[in-house]
């Protein structure tokens, strides 16, 4: 089977916030510990960037101050990472934090070629705070990152197996696309990832792959090229 070398995991805030809804779940967070351990014994670099959804969403906060709303975001991002790094350090990982901006002893400040000799040196990279900026996504953070870091593949880890044409919640005749390009995406105005990110990964030549976290082996399986959600390509 055909594996990527470097790849940038995105998890959704909700996902890791497994059935719950919100704040974190022990045990979807050690469920993925485990894959990712699994991933770095292969010879796997992994970074990983997580959402802040399950704590905070800036745009919806209504009528607060948006910068200032995005930036209790970018802040529940930290959150999110500092605690699944720890989670990976309990699988017996090498982990580390980098944020754009600086937050004392807690984080690192984000550089690529710091992250990319941790990651070299089997050392799980989050790269938290979002892009720094408001009005941003941790989806177009995870795009930006894995240009960046020149990542193989993106794998956005989801509360939903793939991108539908319609939402499956609501239609039970929704169809799930396998394969997408990001110019549908565009030009659909399918929700799965905001525009900037699909438009940030048109232009470099990135592909996602979509799927569910709770999947079992989910993220061994897409780590190893398998196409189990629908796989945005140009
Ligand atoms: N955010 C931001 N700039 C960024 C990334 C994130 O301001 O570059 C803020 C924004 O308020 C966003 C929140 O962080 O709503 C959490 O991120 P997101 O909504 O992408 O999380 P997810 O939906 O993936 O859990």
């Amino acid at each position: 089977m055909a594996k990527f070398k470097r790849v940038l995991i995105k998890l959704s805030g909700e996902a890791l916030a497994g059935l719950k809804g919100e704040g974190f779940d022990f045990s979807t967070a050690v469920k993925v510990s485990k894959q990712i351990k699994k991933l770095i014994e292969q010879g796997i670099e992994v970074s990983i960037v997580i959402g802040g959804g399950n704590f905070w969403r800036g745009r919806n906060s209504e009528s607060m101050d948006r910068t200032k709303a995005d930036q209790i975001g970018m802040l529940a991002t930290v959150m999110n990472s500092l605690y699944m790094a720890e989670i990976c350090r309990l699988q017996g990982l090498k982990s580390i934090v980098q944020t754009p901006f600086q937050i004392g002893t807690i984080t690192e400040q984000f550089n690529k070629d710091k992250a990319l000799s941790h990651m070299k040196n089997n050392t799980v990279v989050f790269f938290a705070g979002g892009t720094g900026h408001p009005f941003f996504s941790t989806d177009t953070s995870a795009v930006l990152r894995g240009c960046e870091i020149e990542a193989d593949i993106l794998l956005f880890a989801k509360n939903i197996d793939g991108v539908y044409d319609s939402d499956p919640k609501v239609n039970n005749e929704a169809k799930k696309f396998t394969k997408l390009s990001f110019k549908d995406i565009l030009d659909k105005q399918l929700k799965v990832i905001d525009g900037t990110a699909a438009s940030l990964c048109m232009e470099q030549n990135i592909p996602i792959l979509i799927f569910k976290l709770d999947t079992e082996d989910g993220i061994i399986k897409a780590a190893y090229g398998e196409n189990i959600g629908t796989l945005i390509t140009n």
